[in-house]
């Protein structure tokens, strides 16, 4: 890192009683769950089966997008903050803290049971995450309260899903 896309001398200095290397290290397992997440979006999507599986693809192909964007503000996050971010995809299942379910019961139902799972853990992660930068890091703070509403929002949508099938 060069660092010259870290931010400015007081864009640092307004961050206060905050460990920014701690900081940096939970964005990153924060970043390494994003990938994971994606990936098992996005594969269960190609192998799903059973009913409504065609609105199921759209919706798990949709949040894999969300993943993967979440993944880059994260990765600009941790860059602005002077950090490094995880440069290794093996990194990604040293560094989670949600794992990796893969979709080997290619039934709809347990594909959506796995996902909803990972979007409560994820939920986990970023409400501790606004916790620890409330007050403190406005600009990050920010950053995981709209990644927080998004998986709300997936884990709700999932939900939905798995009650409309089940009443089918
Ligand atoms: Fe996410
Ligand atoms: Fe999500
Ligand atoms: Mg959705």
């Amino acid at each position: 890192m060069y660092g010259v896309f870290i931010m400015g001398t007081y864009g640092r200095k307004i961050i206060k009683d905050l460990d920014i290397n701690e900081l940096i290290k939970l964005l990153n397992k924060a970043l390494a769950d994003e990938w994971l997440a994606y990936y098992q979006y996005w594969i269960g999507a190609q192998v799903i089966e059973g009913p409504m599986s065609s609105a199921v693809i759209v919706e798990l192909m949709e949040h894999a997008g969300d993943e993967f964007r979440h993944a880059g503000m994260l990765v600009n996050r941790i860059v602005k903050l002077g950090g490094t971010p995880l440069l290794k995809p093996e990194d990604w299942y040293k560094e989670t803290n949600c794992g990796y379910e893969a979709p080997e019961d290619f039934l709809v139902m347990k594909i959506l049971e796995q996902n909803i799972k990972g979007e409560q853990c994820a939920i986990t992660t970023y409400q501790k995450l606004v916790d620890l930068t409330s007050g403190k890091d406005i600009i990050t703070y920010n950053m995981v309260l709209e990644i927080l509403e998004d998986e709300i929002e997936h884990e709700d949508d999932l939900e939905v899903l798995l009650e409309n099938i089940k009443m089918l």
